[in-house]
């Protein structure tokens, strides 16, 4: 049976849809399928209230066209998911890209046929297709998880995961709305839902150090100054870390005098965006004494803006570091917890034992609810491809190949695995990024190794064993030095709502994106070295 597409994408997110629009470019004949009803991905599931970008939104947005970032206007500093969703929508219209999109269809499959040389997926509902490569574009936030807590299905009130939030209306008027959950996403919908509810309870399991987004509306001169700026935005970005706007500061926290530090931190914590995080002194997530002294002003910082002490202690993180894990930016969160319809459980004290028909039950009371929201995030990186049955050329799964943490060559080839190519998976760099400026350095990337079999009348390419081996030596080498590994998190492949998902694992890339970025381009040099071909 002859291969119906050159290529098939699964996902039509940032990913999928830039994906899509290189191959085209090439002249391939190419599929794309989606779960969802439409583009966008990550902005076309997260509708919960206060959704929005930590990236600044205009280093956030693509930068291959000259024509869309002429014409595209965001309007604040850190766009609102309503607008990011538009955004896709406005990108996908420019590009003509639904012609080749099938919305609707979650790939259940996806088996490569060795004889044949091509992958065949199959979707939820039966549908089939095959192609010669198959690109995975499935989102490093994209398979949300419940908590696995007794009765959840036994709640006779209204019950939203914010990853699966309903494109109607919700309203919090007057209601009792409980909240599972202080990650980022939380600390976005609790800020946004304490405006308008009638009674808000947290449950927190462990709090987060959170910090001020300070977001504001982009005005015309700033709109022509981004508009004029925008090659030097990209280059700077190019230059970061994680490419953000914000590079760490050239000098360490131990370095300078207490007042000297003092300083910094005061002028980041008044500075929008990732800043505090990325752009602090250069030692402060690689050091623990200078972990510390960040930490403390983070700690004064709570209790400053929590009126009740004991509320603020609550709140403070006791078990990690400031930057140990996923920042969330914050809008008024601290001080929602003064407000008198607004009360913090904590769950280290008094556990929920179960959600009950009316409500939810913790060692110590139950709590009545007209709402639940679980705010209890993704499995992060590997779970969405955990979710597809994914076989390689001997019939072996995906699943297993990466059951003790998983094995990849630049995070974007596996082997075994031959033409199946994976954009934000597992060791790539953008699972640490301001992760539209990685994924297009990585779908080029691919667009290039295509173009290149192509020329050279290859079909089949696939990574050798002592290069996953070495790419994963490299993962941990450059991982290690990072206070985040020594923390239980998402980022270390932790999801306590997850059978098996409680040991630490290295699922990110934390060498930094330029020295990725270095990695590829030596891969290339080389005559694609580290990869066989066909
Ligand atoms: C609330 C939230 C806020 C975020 N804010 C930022 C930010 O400020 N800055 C930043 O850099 N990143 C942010 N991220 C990360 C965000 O995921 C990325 O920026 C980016 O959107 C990823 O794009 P993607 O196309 O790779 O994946 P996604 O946007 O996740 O798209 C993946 C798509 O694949 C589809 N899919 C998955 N599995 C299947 C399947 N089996 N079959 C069919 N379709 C499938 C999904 O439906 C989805 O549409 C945020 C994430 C979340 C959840």
């Amino acid at each position: 049976m002859a291969a119906d597409y050159d290529a098939i994408i699964i996902g039509a997110g940032i990913s999928g849809m830039y994906q899509l629009h290189r191959l085209r470019g090439l002249g391939l004949a190419v599929r794309v399928f989606e779960a969802g009803n439409g583009v966008g991905g990550t902005w076309y599931w997260n509708r919960y209230p206060g959704a929005r970008f930590d990236s600044e939104s205009w280093t956030y947005g693509y930068s291959f066209s000259d024509e869309i970032l002429r014409e595209w206007e965001w309007s604040e500093h850190f766009a609102a998911q309503p607008e990011t969703l538009r955004y896709c929508n406005f990108v996908a219209d420019k590009l003509d890209l639904r012609r080749d999109i099938e919305f609707n269809c979650r790939i259940r499959a996806a088996i490569y046929d060795d004889a044949a040389g091509e992958w065949e997926i199959e979707s939820e509902d039966g549908r089939r297709a095959r192609a010669r490569f198959l690109i995975t574009a499935i989102g490093p936030l994209s398979a949300p998880t419940m908590p696995s807590i007794p009765g959840v299905g036994t709640f006779r009130g209204e019950a939203y995961h914010t990853g699966l939030w309903p494109h109607e209306p919700v309203s919090f008027e007057g209601k009792r709305v409980g909240v599972i959950g202080t990650g980022a996403t939380a600390v976005q919908a609790i800020t946004e839902i304490a405006k308008t509810v009638g009674q808000l309870t947290v449950f927190q399991r462990t709090p987060n150090w959170c910090a001020p987004l300070h977001n504001s509306p982009i005005d015309a001169a700033t709109q022509a100054r981004i508009k004029a700026t925008y090659a030097e935005i990209f280059t700077r970005c190019r230059g970061t870390f994680g490419c953000f706007i914000h590079d760490a500061d050239p000098r360490k926290a131990l370095e300078v005098s207490p007042e000297e530090r003092e300083a910094l931190f005061e002028k980041l914590y008044r500075e929008p965006g990732f800043g505090i995080w990325m752009g602090n002194f250069r030692d402060v997530l690689v050091n623990e004494e200078a972990n510390a002294t960040i930490t403390e002003f983070m700690r004064r910082k709570i209790r400053e803006r929590v009126k009740d002490p004991a509320v603020a202690a609550k709140l403070i993180p006791t078990n990690h570091g400031f930057g140990t894990r996923r920042v969330p930016l914050e809008s008024g969160y601290y001080e929602v917890y003064n407000q008198p319809n607004v009360r913090l459980v904590d769950l280290r004290d008094t556990p929920i034992e179960r959600i009950t028909p009316a409500g939810i039950k913790t060692s110590d009371a139950e709590y009545e609810l007209d709402m639940i929201v679980y705010a209890t995030g993704f499995d992060a990186i590997t779970g969405a491809f955990d979710r597809i049955d994914i076989r390689g050329w001997d019939g072996r799964r995906l699943r297993d190949k990466w059951a003790h943490g998983p094995r990849t060559f630049l995070g974007l080839q596996v082997e075994g695995f031959p033409n199946l190519l994976t954009l934000v998976g597992p060791h790539n760099a953008a699972t640490f990024c301001n992760i539209p400026r990685c994924i297009e350095q990585n779908v080029d990337w691919v667009t290039a190794l295509i173009a290149y079999m192509r020329e050279r009348g290859f079909s089949r390419v696939e990574p050798t064993p002592e290069a996953e081996r070495e790419w994963l030596e490299h993962v941990y080498d450059t991982g290690r030095r990072m206070l985040f590994t020594q923390v239980d998190s998402w980022m270390m492949g932790i999801n306590s709502n997850l059978p098996g998902k409680n040991k630490r694992t290295f699922i990110v890339y934390a060498g930094g994106a330029p020295r990725y970025r270095e990695k590829c381009e030596e891969a290339v040099a080389g005559g694609y070295a580290g990869f066989t071909f066909r």
